[in-house]
């Protein structure tokens, strides 16, 4: 019997189902103010591809039976950040991922399989990934206290790593954190670990915003592969903008050789995390480093940053509490009430909440912002 192949059945519902949700996304898009999803972007020449069944499964460096690839152009990505953040490419290992959490996750997975002994130390600022990571990969970790701008307490830090200096060190430094943007010491954290004598560590850099800032200001703080560091992940969809969540995990090559297996299968070697993989979201990002060059970032990084500081002026004249870390996007205010935050979707915590500055954020939206908050002010 003939198999017919009809078009999907589509009716006037349907239609209006998505008209609506179109037009509530169109009018979400508009107004938020604090996470930080660069939306300047457009992809429309990329839009053919999606009629490919891209899939990136398995290493990027190896070969692969899987012809309907993306995974030379996930090179050339892997290539740009390698060189971006001082790793010579013939040193490099990564791929791209789903998001920050995955290149987290990859990170501390690394740092398990080469140090089964060791015991993590993050800090009460980092992302809420680590944990999960540290439970995921049954991993014996320790929450350091945070100092009030986010950073890590070093001393705590100290303190906690000298009662248990038989275990390798894996350390999770936090390169912008997620609500004030703070950029845990390295040069600092390196000293800690001279002073107790610890040779046996791994340093993870969760650069999930920052990790495509700091490359592009002047004296950056130390945060990549200059300093002795063994991974970083970088999220897709932040600085850098993606209609789909996605980002970057890079790894020193070395270290990656130790743990590698291969897969007869689908002729891979299987050292991701997730099997198959999006060929779609490298070819985004390739397209955006293309169209922007190193060049074209720095204006936008360097935009974005001086926007910040003009918006934390505005602040400043409205009297409203509000301050930021070096070299960050994000400015930290005092909670205002539930309506704005709901309206201007920000983020909160405790008594804080925050506002980013992205290449996109329309001025008259945050000047609407700053009028309903100067009111709220006179009401305190
Ligand atoms: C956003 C963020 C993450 C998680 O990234 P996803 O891409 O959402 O998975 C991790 N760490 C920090 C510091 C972040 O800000």
């Amino acid at each position: 019997m003939a198999i017919s192949v009809k078009a999907p059945h589509r009716d006037d519902t349907l239609e209006q189902q998505l008209d609506q949700l179109h037009a509530e996304l169109e009018e979400a898009s508009g107004r938020f103010l604090g996470y930080p999803c660069n939306l300047a972007f457009d992809y429309e020449p990329l839009y053919r591809f999606l009629r490919f069944c891209l899939n990136n499964i398995g290493d990027p460096l190896g070969g692969s039976n899987f012809q309907v690839n993306t995974r030379a152009i996930e090179r050339k990505v892997l290539q740009f950040f390698a060189e971006l953040l001082h790793l010579p490419w013939p040193q490099a290992w990564g791929y791209v991922t789903s998001g920050g959490t995955e290149g987290n996750t990859y990170g501390l997975f690394l740092a398990r399989e080469l140090h089964p002994n060791g015991i993590l130390y993050f800090s009460q600022d980092s992302h809420y990934s680590i944990l999960k990571t540290a439970k995921l990969l049954n991993l014996r970790n320790i929450m350091i206290r945070s100092l009030p701008n986010g950073e890590i307490d070093y001393q705590d830090l100290e303190a906690s790593i000298s009662v248990k200096r038989e275990h390798p060190v894996i350390l999770c430094a936090n390169i912008g954190t997620t609500m004030k943007g703070a950029i845990d010491d390295l040069g600092r954290i390196q000293q800690t670990f001279e002073r107790l004598a610890i040779h046996d560590f791994y340093i993870h850099c969760d650069a999930a915003l920052s990790g495509m800032i700091l490359p592009f200001v002047d004296n950056p703080p130390l945060f990549d592969f200059g300093a002795p560091i063994n991974s970083i992940a970088i999220s897709g969809h932040k600085m850098i903008g993606a209609p789909l969540p996605c980002g970057v995990v890079l790894a020193r090559r070395a270290l990656v050789k130790q743990i590698e297996r291969s897969i007869e299968y689908v002729g891979i070697m299987d050292t991701t995390l997730s099997g198959s993989r999006s060929g779609f979201t490298p070819l985004v990002l390739w397209y955006a480093i293309r169209t922007h060059g190193r060049q074209g970032w720095r204006r936008s990084i360097q935009k974005v940053l001086q926007t910040t500081e003009a918006v934390l002026a505005r602040l400043q004249e409205i009297g409203w509490p509000a301050w930021r870390n070096p070299h960050s996007n994000t400015i930290v205010i005092r909670r205002p009430s539930d309506e704005l935050v709901r309206r201007w979707q920000l983020a909160v915590k405790g008594d804080i909440a925050h506002l980013i500055v992205m290449p996109h954020t329309p001025m008259e939206r945050v000047e609407q912002f700053l009028e309903e908050l100067r009111r709220e002010a006179q009401t305190l």
